[in-house]
């Protein structure tokens, strides 16, 4: 639980105002769900000291490789940092193997009906399907992301004439495999990490290499009721604060 020194400071690392009226944003409300691979996270680090500098670095690297990729769809010019390289290939080759047409990128979201904005990371059409994209460099793809999605999707069908729109999480990591044992290794946040090593093994790793994973979230209906409870659930937990908004 955050501590807020004042309503305005609340109001930063929450929402965002638009047009002179503060709206909670959409990854500040899932945030209310509990995370136990967190807490499992925190348990296995020294201090919370550390575990806090490690999840900010990995954070730090994970914002590159995104900012990165939504550089490329913008058709920007960019550098590619030699630490993400990996990553960005595995980008681009998901992009080589698809058909992407891209409507829009990092754009402000707003539903007045529900009360709630957001940023989404990607409209665009893959393969014929008009819908969201959404750029994860997790380990894993979490069911979080699933009312994320419908937060926005619920949003972009509220203030336009569009025809349902698919939802697709696309992750993309980079890490070492073990070539004895096929484990793997990723090095966010400066801590080598070691998965999926089922049998004692003197681990032989490759070169880093990127990797990605598309999936399409099928479920809008559901996941856009588990959204709206969550945002209740929020509203209760931050009662003071949104008394003082
Ligand atoms: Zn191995």
């Amino acid at each position: 639980m955050t501590w807020y020194k004042s309503a305005s400071e609340f109001k930063e690392q929450n929402g965002y105002t638009i047009d002179d009226v503060w709206y909670p944003r959409v990854t500040a409300i899932v945030s209310i769900k509990a995370k136990p691979a967190l807490y499992a996270f925190y348990a296995s680090m020294p201090n919370f000291k550390a575990a806090e500098a490690m999840k900010n670095k990995s954070a730090d690297e994970g914002t590159l490789i995104h900012d990165t990729i939504e550089a490329i769809l913008k058709n920007e010019k960019v550098e590619i940092p030699e630490n993400i390289k990996p990553a960005i290939s595995a980008f681009l080759d998901f992009r080589s193997r698809n058909d992407i047409d891209v409507h829009k990128v990092e754009e402000r979201i707003l539903s007045k009906k529900h009360g709630y904005s957001g940023t989404m990371d990607v409209l665009a059409e893959v393969n014929g399907h008009l819908g969201v994209l959404d750029i994860k460099t997790s380990m894993a793809i979490y069911r979080d992301y699933n009312m994320q999605t419908s937060a926005y999707v619920e949003a972009l069908v509220e203030n336009a004439d569009i025809p349902p729109l698919s939802r697709w999480i696309l992750r993309i990591d980079q890490n070492k495999k073990c070539v004895r044992c096929g484990a793997s290794l990723r090095s966010k946040g400066g801590r080598d990490k070691i998965r999926g090593d089922k049998y004692p093994c003197e681990h032989e790793w490759s070169e880093m290499r990127g990797e990605y994973e598309f999936k399409e979230l099928p479920n809008f209906d559901h996941d856009i009721k588990a959204f709206l409870a969550c945002k209740t659930l929020w509203e209760w937990e931050h009662d003071y604060w949104l008394r003082h908004v």
